[in-house]
This record gives structure tokens, sequence and C-alpha cells, in this order.
């Protein structure tokens, strides 16, 4: 699995643990506002170090006792070939996993949930579901776009296991009604906003 980041621990990136957090490298989508353009467009991608594996699961080993999970974020950690293979390692070494994900890969999400390989998974939800909208924050075209987020909803609400949405929003992209719908359709479920913050300006 190709790793660009790597914060040996965190408080605020799973709430209520104290969590390694590995950042991987590609993502499928082009969102406007990334935070991370260096673990998505392929030219920065290159100009950043690989991580190695063995160098986060030997600080892992040593560290047992001191978190209490990992979380898998990026980038998109389900454009990876090698996430399940790194996830079963991590759990081999007694960690909880949570998943961070743009909801993009129901097929994945399955597989990983079905093999009980995760324990949270957080899903952005970018803006209100409709197709045109959601192309544009996402920077992609997709017209299957849609029904994979929503699949990707379904699979973890069914899972049994502890779920959130999440939005991030933008001013130049998201409208007072928008958050409003948002808010209205995910009610039955944990659903947070978060102010988007420029790294070098500020909230906008
Ligand atoms: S899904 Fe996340 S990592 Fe990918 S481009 Fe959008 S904000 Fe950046």
């Amino acid at each position: 699995m190709r790793i660009g980041g790597f914060t040996k621990q965190s408080f605020i990136d799973w709430e209520g643990k104290t969590a390694a957090v590995i950042f991987t490298k590609g993502c499928n989508f082009r969102c406007g506002y990334c935070h991370n353009p260096e673990l998505v467009y392929p030219k920065l991608i290159e100009q950043l170090t690989d991580i190695p594996e063995k160098e986060v699961f030997d600080f892992l080993s040593t560290r047992k006792s001191w978190l209490n999970g990992v979380v898998i974020s990026g980038g998109e950690p389900t454009v990876q070939k090698g996430l399940k293979d790194f996830i079963v390692n991590v759990k081999e070494l007694g960690f909880e996993v949570k998943l961070d994900t743009n909801g993009s890969s129901p097929k994945v999400l399955k597989e990983l949930l079905k093999a009980h390989l995760l324990d949270y998974v957080a899903i952005d939800i970018k803006t209100i579901l409709e197709i045109e909208t959601y192309q544009n924050i996402c920077g992609i075209k997709d017209h299957q776009l849609l029904h994979k987020i929503e699949e990707s909803i379904e699979i973890v609400k069914t899972s049994g296991i502890d779920y959130q949405l999440r939005t991030t929003v933008v001013p130049q992209f998201h409208t007072k009604e928008m958050i409003n719908k948002l808010h209205k359709k995910f009610s039955y479920c944990k659903y947070q906003i978060n102010e988007y913050r420029d790294k070098n300006l500020g909230l906008l």
C-alpha cells in the first residue's frame, strides 16, 4: 500500500480513542478545496516520499499498550490494492481500525466489512445527493456516482458497526439550503458538519 503520511498519535481523528493515522496516496476525486493535494495529484504524489509499510508496522508493534486504534485515511484508501492485506496486518497487531472514505467504492467497503476488518467507518458526504452538484464538487464525471455513495451509506448503516457521515462545508460550494437538506436526510444517524479551514488562510 502506498503511504504518504503517518501521524503516530492523534486524539482527534477517532472520537474517544488514541489512534495512529495513516494517509494513503491517490484519490479518485478532485475536490476543489482538497486539503491534501500532495496525496491526490499524481505529480505531487511522486514528489512525496513513500513511507514503507514496515516502518509503520515496526512503530505500531511498539505501541500496542498505548494506542487503541489505527485510522486509515487519505487520499482515498479504497483505491489502494493492498488495503485489505494492510488492515489484516494491523488487526493482527491487536488494533481496532477506522476507515475514512469518500464512499465511492461500496464493493471494497462490503468486502472489508464482510471480513470483519473494520470497527468504524466515516464517509465524507460531499454535498446533497444530486448528481450534477455532486460531480461539480468531486471534479469527476461518473453517472453511477450517486448510486455508489447511496450504496456505501446503506452498507455501513446495516453493518452493525459504528459509523459517521460528515460533510465539510465550504462557503463557495454549499448553501444554507443544502446544509438543511443534508441535516434532514441524515437525521437518523451520527451526522457531522465540519467547517472548511484553509491551511494557510484560516476559515474562508
Ligand atoms: S476525496 Fe478527499 S482526498 Fe480526495 S480530492 Fe476530495 S478532499 Fe481530497
